[in-house]
């Protein structure tokens, strides 16, 4: 049994790969809602939903969220009565918004909401939330604090990352399950997401990090920085200002003693020494995962590099 700490897109991209080449009803992943937020009065979670979209083949392969095909038809609508428009929830994305928010009025607990939307989509993997309690990723810029969709999607993250903080982290508790999985897997699996603001409020619900620090399993994290830049998105700005190395040395040292392999893309190769200096074993293949069959020869790299190919 495998376990992912997972965010969205790159953590996606990973987990098509892997669920070709291990059984995806031996994975579970736990899935960062600190990106989650409420948007027309419906509770939206991003990381999630990409995930469960990208498992059952049905994410927009451009964006890499949200629903292939989709349209915006709603979200242009609510123009009309002054909602802004930043925000991209797509017509058929709605759906899953609405199922969500109905069930957790009605009292369901996040852990069991998502297990339902991800059985209607027909994923045998399971999904399991970080939490159940609200957790608010905000990110403080030179002009104060952000929640985190202001700063991804309202303003590209085109301002100076001061500080990151998990509002709520503190009084949360890993979702039924998540210890557990750690506990049972082979090997826990930290996917090639933004380490702070995918990963960082994964590891900030007490009892996680203590989990994965104690677990039986072989530990290893697939670096999202490949030569010195992030596929995409904000984790090597975040690198930056936040006075990290941005390279796969900066990712391997936030993961240092909560890793045993760190996994570095061939255009590193040169790094892997420092990396094994911070006392990590290092592997180094073909992190760029631009199709189908890249994304499972990186899996099950990963996995014969720990002995489970
Ligand atoms: P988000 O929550 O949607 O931003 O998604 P994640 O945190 O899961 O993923 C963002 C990270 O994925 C970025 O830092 C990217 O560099 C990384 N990423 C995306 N595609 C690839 C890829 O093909 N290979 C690697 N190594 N990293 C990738």
């Amino acid at each position: 049994m495998y376990t992912v700490f997972a965010g969205g897109v790159g953590a996606s991209r990973f987990l098509q790969g892997l669920v070709q080449v291990a059984d995806p009803a031996a994975v579970t992943v736990i899935s960062n809602t600190g990106d989650d937020v409420e948007m027309f009065g419906l509770h939206v979670s991003p990381d999630v939903d990409i995930v469960i979209y990208a498992l059952a083949g049905a994410v927009n392969p451009e964006t890499g969220w949200g629903l292939k095909g989709d349209t915006f038809a709603v979200v242009e609508e609510l123009q009309r009565y002054g909602y802004g428009r930043w925000f991209n929830l797509g017509d058929r994305d709605l759906a899953t918004a609405i199922h969500r928010t109905r069930l957790l009025r009605a009292g369901e607990p996040l852990h069991e909401v998502v297990g339902k939307i991800a059985r209607a989509w027909g994923l045998t993997t399971s999904i399991l939330p970080m939490c159940n309690e609200r957790v608010e990723t905000r990110i403080t810029g030179p002009e104060g604090e952000l929640a985190f969709q202001d700063y991804m999607v309202r303003l590209r993250t085109e301002v100076e990352v001061h500080q990151i903080r998990f509002v709520g982290a503190a009084e949360a508790r890993p979702a039924p399950g998540v210890v557990e999985a750690i506990e049972r897997s082979s090997a826990v699996l930290i996917a090639p997401s933004n380490p702070f603001v995918s990963i960082g409020p994964i590891l900030a619900v007490p009892g996680l990090r203590e989990a994965l620090a104690q677990t039986r399993a072989t530990r290893v994290a697939i670096s999202p920085v490949i030569a010195g830049q992030v596929v995409k998105g904000p984790a090597a700005k975040m690198m930056q200002s936040l006075g990290h190395e941005v390279s796969a040395v900066g990712v391997a040292s936030m993961y240092r003693g909560l890793i045993d392999v760190m996994v570095i893309d061939e255009q590193d190769r040169e790094l892997a020494p420092r990396i094994e200096g911070l006392g990590m074993r290092c592997h180094v293949t073909d992190t760029m995962m631009t199709s189908t069959e890249r994304k499972a020869e990186l899996a099950a790299s990963v996995l014969r590099a720990i002995g489970e190919g």
